[in-house]
């Protein structure tokens, strides 16, 4: 029977090609070593698990391979490339500080470093977490790294760069490692699985990776024990269940329940999580990070900080576009707020119920503050005691006094039955009257949402979400769309009003696109009407090609000029 090698160590790169996700720094070696540069100390840092060790090796294999490719790859056939593979090379030398650190042990290695090597020309001393080295084996070995003989190179690793003394650091090249994207990594799993026969869906190795952190090490481990769970067919619910991360799913309810403003849905939800047996604090985390990722989503600009699949993204985008940026700001200051209280917390709960019914309130918030200082008003959420039977709200609740900020939630049975459809995910405008909001909570709710109607602050927000994404060749369309503020004519008709006939043909011509777009956002069939504004009306805010092509309208005079003496703009 075939023995078996984790995937960490059978798919360790055995040159710098294969290293994944440090393209930069590999270069920059090979380029030394090409050239014949080698420095004598070098300091390798970064997070745990993204190569440092593995380059480190690489690099001594390099240097004393007696038959180097035109690529400055390692032959990987000559004497001392076999002695390297086959982990019997005398050239390298490697020291744990983390559980090698005193004075002793760092003599004993400077007693290596006095011989020189056998075969091959250099001595390879890689001194790994080397943070961890006590003050007198820093002292001890200062000397040696300062000074050591022609055939030595060390290698120094560490995670934290930060507890590296200044006397060490001047002394070294220093090389960082970055964390590895998820992307990488899950191209670099895939391609594990495909050697190996494995059945993986993409979405699991996602989740492998984002668990990982940017660790590829990590990666692979998490790997090889979801492949014997599963028997090699890596799917994305089995890898859940099995690395017990809290689905993203449950991030996307929550906002939605947030949007909806039912907070009672979200606190139900969040005792599913901790039934589950998730901790509160990993849940607010979690949930931020979440609120990150939306605000990330929003803008092109930002969309490639979102380490996701490309479904995700999509799913992301999505969502952000039905929250407002404030709304976003504060939620996550709320969560961050919730994360820092949560550990000192003795009602530990109650903080992130308390965050969830904070941030369900802020949806609607717009503007003051900006989420530096978001309001830490409570405002009622349960008016009525809970009630089983299907029947509307009580006539007099819809008699009370309700001001625009009062949550829907408010007029809704506490214990409700768990709404974790989807589709229910519509914006509510601010003034809906109270009749509308008692219409939403009963059954039909569904169909309520799927066959909406047009509301005035969704249908601002989508027209200038448009704007926004118009491509850059349309920027002077997009910046007149952003001054026009749309007006609502019924449930499925919209008016917008421009100041002169150019930018009504535009927008004509944009017509079937901003509808559709707005269709999209809203949720329902919309229809837009185009009025141009009475002279008097209309502020003058002309461009100058506006002004010269208004002038090629309006004055036969200024056409003649202009074809006679061909006149442009200038
Ligand atoms: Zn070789």
């Amino acid at each position: 029977m075939e023995q078996y090698i984790v995937s960490a160590r059978k798919y360790r790169p055995a040159t710098f090609d294969m290293v994944v996700g440090q393209r930069a720094l590999t270069t920059t070696l090979l380029n030394a070593i090409r050239t014949g540069k080698l420095a004598h100390a070098y300091l390798f840092c970064g997070p745990r698990g993204v190569g440092k060790t593995t380059c480190a090796r690489i690099f001594a294999k390099t240097i004393n391979c007696q038959n180097l490719g035109a690529n400055g790859e390692p032959c990987g056939v000559c004497e001392s490339c076999r002695a390297f593979e086959e982990g019997r090379s005398m050239n390298i030398h490697e020291l744990d500080a983390a559980s090698n650190n005193s004075v002793d042990d760092i003599r004993e290695l400077i007693d290596q470093v006095r011989i020189p090597p056998q075969i091959g020309r250099y001595k390879v001393f890689i001194i790994d977490e080397v943070h961890m080295l006590s003050q007198q084996a820093f002292n001890a070995f200062l000397k040696t790294l300062e000074e050591p003989p022609h055939y030595v190179i060390f290698i120094l690793a560490t995670t934290e760069k930060h507890k590296i003394l200044p006397t060490i650091l001047s002394r070294c090249q220093v090389y960082d490692f970055q964390r590895i994207t998820i992307k990488s990594t899950v191209d670099h799993l895939k391609y594990v699985a495909e050697k190996e026969g494995y059945q993986v869906e993409d979405e699991a190795l996602a989740l492998i990776a984002q668990k990982a952190d940017g660790g590829m090490r990590d990666a692979l481990s998490i790997f090889d024990q979801m492949v014997s769970f599963t028997g090699g067919n890596v799917t994305y619910e089995s890898t859940l269940q099995n690395l017990n991360i809290l689905d993203s799913e449950y991030y996307f309810r929550i906002v939605d329940n947030m949007l909806n403003k039912d907070v009672e849905s979200s606190l139900v939800l969040f005792n599913e999580v901790t039934e589950r047996g998730f901790d509160g604090g990993n849940f607010i985390a979690g949930l931020a990070s979440h609120f990150r990722n939306l605000l990330v989503s929003r803008d092109a600009k930002t969309l490639p900080l979102l380490e996701v699949s490309e479904a995700q993204q999509q799913r992301y985008h999505e969502q952000a576009m039905r929250c407002k940026p404030q709304f976003l700001y504060k939620a996550i200051k709320l969560c961050n707020d919730c994360d820092l209280g949560y550990r000192q917390s003795r009602n530990k709960r109650l903080q992130v119920e308390l965050c969830l019914i904070q941030s369900t309130q802020s949806t609607d918030d717009d503007g003051a503050g900006a989420g530096l200082c978001p309001a830490k008003i409570l405002k009622p959420i349960f008016k009525i005691q809970p009630q089983e039977k299907p029947a509307p709200a009580p006539k007099k609740e819809k008699s009370k006094p309700v001001t625009p900020h009062v949550t829907p939630a408010a007029e809704k049975p506490a214990l409700r039955t768990l709404n974790l459809n989807s589709t229910s995910i519509r914006k509510k405008s601010e003034n809906a009257p109270v009749a509308q909001e008692d219409d939403i909570q009963t059954d039909t709710q569904s169909e309520v949402a799927e066959n909406g109607q047009l509301e005035l602050d969704a249908l601002i927000l989508a027209w200038q979400q448009f704007a926004n994404r118009l491509p850059k060749a349309e920027v002077t369309t997009a910046q007149r769309m952003r001054t026009i503020t749309p007006q609502l004519i019924d449930q499925h008709h919209f008016s917008v009003t421009v100041n002169n006939p150019l930018i009504e043909k535009d927008l004509t011509k944009l017509r079937p696109k901003i509808e559709s777009y707005i269709k999209h956002q809203c949720h329902t069939q919309v229809s837009m009407e185009i009025h141009v504004a009475p002279p008097e009306v209309a502020i003058k805010t002309y461009s100058k090609p506006d002004q010269f092509k208004l002038a090629l309208q309006d004055s036969s005079a200024f056409r003649i000029l202009h074809e006679l003496f061909s006149l442009e703009l200038a």
